[in-house]
């Protein structure tokens, strides 16, 4: 698989002005999503999970400044689902992508497992009309 960076891609300006506003510092992604955030923890490998310190170190530090409970993680853990203003960027996202012709990469759960359980699956954005957007983001799960 051939990974092209952001800086060897020529953009249009709709989305040099989305990355610049909502990029990731991934060096493959151009964007993250996060419908929640929280993880099983389900092998010996996830004691060195990078989200899981991410999210200790930062997103809990900043909950537990604000008087807010931590997101736990591991099993039983209570997730923490997005609000629903995040949970419908990529909609944004998917339209400026379109308009603009560009396929966008966007890691989603960055910060969670997708599978886990239980998930919190009622706040996933949906098209108007029911069906899949037009798909001009690539999602990586
Ligand atoms: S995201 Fe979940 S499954 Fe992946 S390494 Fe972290 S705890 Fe393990």
């Amino acid at each position: 698989m051939t990974i092209v960076k952001l800086a060897d891609r020529v953009l249009p300006q709709p989305i040099v002005n989305l990355l610049e506003r909502e990029g990731t510092g991934i060096s493959w992604a151009d964007l993250t999503m996060n419908f929640w955030i929280g993880c099983q923890e389900v092998s010996p490998a996830c004691d060195l999970c990078y989200a899981r310190e991410f999210t200790n170190a930062r997103v809990n530090a900043a909950r537990v400044a604000a008087g807010k409970p931590p997101i736990e993680w591991g099993p039983g853990g209570a997730r923490y689902q997005t609000a629903e203003a995040n949970r419908k960027k990529p909609l944004r996202w998917n339209r400026i992508a379109a308009e603009a012709d560009v396929r966008l990469r966007v890691f989603c759960s960055s910060l969670s497992d997708w599978l886990t359980t239980p998930s919190p699956t009622s706040g996933a954005p949906k098209s108007r009309s029911g069906s899949s957007p037009r798909r001009t983001s690539t999602g990586c799960c």
